[in-house]
């Protein structure tokens, strides 16, 4: 510990990295004064607890209050003030302005913490001030919605299908309200790649959960019994309640008006999470920061940076020799959706396609522990890696089982900047009810290998009508599997019979390319090495019909339609 440890340190915002950097710093410095101030009534609560309160799955509101000032004060003697907002900074003077209850006051500070956290968007629509909607960000968000809910709510409208927003829809599906979700982009859970929100899609439909996408909500038009959401597409929508749960953005404005240096709204901080003043730090979703894969600034709004940021400002403001920097985050999230696990890390297309950089996308449905094993269920993964030399830089995972553990593999591989072939080697737990001796995580390593050394060709499923139009599409799955649907003029070869039909598929491909395609990637790449040793110019459809079906989504319908096999 250094001898100029600050006397006085003065954190704003007693919620996750407030409330860590406040814990750490007592750990380190017994002598430091630790005043927390807090805008709201309640401290370190569990706002990622806040849809399963609504759900009832957490029973009791106290339940989601993790921590107390008064506990706080006598574990770790904290000077916690809830009620106390700060609304003005002096750097020069070392003072913030307080408003609370009893007035204004004027608290200084040796080093100041800022973790403000994010505040609900409000879109500027008509009849959002209805008391029937409601963000859902606090306690008294939650105990509110609960009221609305225990007092005979029947139908409810979610504004917003990211990971809150769902939550909320299926919290309230869940306490037997009808349900409709609403979202602007062309899914639901937008971060996710196409491929596989669709998946969330269907789970959210199997709840009961009414899903909207690419409409967004135009007014609220509040009554006497219930509200009307009307959306961009003229539907109209009786509500009892309302989520708006459309994004956040850095709660910051305070502290802009002081000159604390800001990057669209979110505090600019430096490695040790310094912002632009002398002695205030910030951390947590009112800052930015920068995507180690793709290299882009943005604010990322997730508890487990916060709370890092926050331990490691503490770190920095009491031993700054030794303090280790805030780490970059990756962005890593999960999100529960029905049955469902959806799982995501790194960078997804549109931020790759962003950035330009260049990269191949794998797709994967392996089962998540030993097929014999009773449960086995499959994963659906996608992984997309760098183009040049197969560096990881993004991966996300939906499935019933096993998702949320391959996910944080690939995230630990992708912090320390691991190749798609280095899975090949990770030593992972393996009995059949937890995985198969090549877990799904070394088949990604191993997939990835063999499409970087040329040994695995792959075709796109978005890239459909470009095969049909110019190539043979040879489908390797058996008889019972293609007469559930094929594509049109593909040519059905069981892979366990094309070693000796080649004439046949050489015939009917008539010099196109041959593109072979079967449920889920694995029998094909096994027709495609059998082709490409033949001489064909041949690629294996990643991902198979799984990902096929979701990529063409209603088309589905009809591009794979059953048809009668005509014989060749
Ligand atoms: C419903 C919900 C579910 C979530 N689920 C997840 C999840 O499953 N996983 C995940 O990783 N993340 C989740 N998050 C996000 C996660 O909670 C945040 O990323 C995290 O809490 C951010 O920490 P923070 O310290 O930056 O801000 P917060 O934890 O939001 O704390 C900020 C606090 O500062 C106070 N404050 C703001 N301005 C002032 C001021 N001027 N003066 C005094 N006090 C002020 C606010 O009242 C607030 O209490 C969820 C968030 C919500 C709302």
């Amino acid at each position: 510990m250094t001898t100029s440890s600050p006397t006085r340190i003065v954190v704003v915002g007693g919620v996750a990295g407030g409330m860590s950097c406040a814990a750490r710093a007592r750990r380190l410095d017994e002598s430091a004064e630790i005043i927390v101030l807090e805008r709201g009534e309640h401290v370190s609560f569990a706002n990622c607890g806040l849809p399963y309160y609504v759900g009832g799955e957490i029973a009791e509101a106290d339940d989601l209050l993790v921590q107390t000032p008064e506990r706080l004060r006598a574990a770790l003697d904290l000077d916690v003030r809830p009620g106390h907002e700060v609304v003005g900074l002096d750097a020069e003077a070392r003072e913030v302005r307080v408003r609370t209850a009893r007035g204004e006051e004027r608290i200084g500070y040796d080093a100041l913490v800022l973790s403000p956290g994010a505040r609900a968007v409000r879109p500027p629509l008509p009849g959002l001030d209805s008391p029937r909607v409601r963000t859902l960000r606090t306690v008294d968000d939650a105990v509110a919605l609960r009221r609305q809910v225990d007092g005979g709510a029947r139908r409810a409208v979610v504004l917003g299908a990211g990971f809150i927003g769902v939550e909320a829809a299926e919290a309230l599906a869940a306490q037997g309200l009808a349900t409709t979700l609403v979202e602007l982009a062309p899914h639901v859970l937008p971060p996710l790649e196409p491929e596989l929100a669709w998946l969330a899609t269907e789970e959210l439909r199997r709840l009961g959960i009414t899903v909207h996408a690419v409409t967004g909500a135009q007014e609220v038009v509040p009554g006497a019994e219930h509200d009307v959401v009307v959306l961009t597409d003229g539907t109209r929508l009786e509500a009892d309640l309302v989520v708006l749960s459309v994004g956040v953005r850095p709660d910051t404005a305070a502290f802009e008006r002081a000159g604390v240096a800001t990057e669209r709204g979110a505090v600019v901080v430096d490695e040790h999470g310094r912002t632009s003043l002398p002695g205030v730090w910030a951390v947590g979703d009112a800052t930015v920061s920068t995507d180690p894969v793709t290299g882009v600034r943005r604010p990322v709004a997730l508890a487990g940076p916060a709370n890092r940021a926050g331990r490691l400002v503490a770190d920095h403001i009491l031993r700054p020799h030794t303090a280790r920097p805030v780490p970059q985050p990756l962005g890593t999230a999960i999100v529960r959706v029905g049955g469902l696990t959806a799982a995501m890390t790194g960078a997804n297309r549109a931020a790759l396609d962003g950035a330009g950089i260049t990269y191949r996308t794998l797709h994967l449905h392996p089962n998540q522990h030993a097929g014999y094993f009773p449960g086995a269920d499959q994963i659906h993964l996608v992984v997309h890696v760098r183009e040049e030399d197969g560096l990881l830089l993004g991966a996300q995972a939906v499935g019933t089982d096993g998702a949320d553990k391959r996910i944080d593999v690939l995230a630990t591989a992708i912090r320390h900047r691991a190749e798609v072939a280095d899975l090949i080697d990770l030593d992972l737990a393996y009995s059949p009810p937890y995985g198969q001796a090549k877990d799904a995580v070394n088949l990604v390593g191993m997939v990835g290998a063999n499409v970087l050394d040329g040994t695995l060709r792959l075709w796109d499923a978005r890239d459909v009508d470009d095969v049909l139009a110019g190539s043979l599409v040879l489908d390797v799955r058996s008889a019972g599997e293609v007469a559930t649907g094929m594509l049109p003029g593909a040519l059905h070869v069981p892979h366990t019979e094309l070693r000796g039909r080649l004439d046949e598929v050489r015939e009917a491909a008539a010099g196109r390319p041959v593109r072979v395609m079967c449920a889920s990637g694995v029998r094909s790449a096994i027709a495609h090495r059998v082709l490409a040793q033949a001489g064909f110019d041949s690629a294996s459809l990643s991902g198979g019909t799984l990902t096929l079906r979701a990529v063409l989504g209603e088309r589905a319908r009809t591009l794979l339609a059953p048809r009668v096999h005509q014989p060749a």
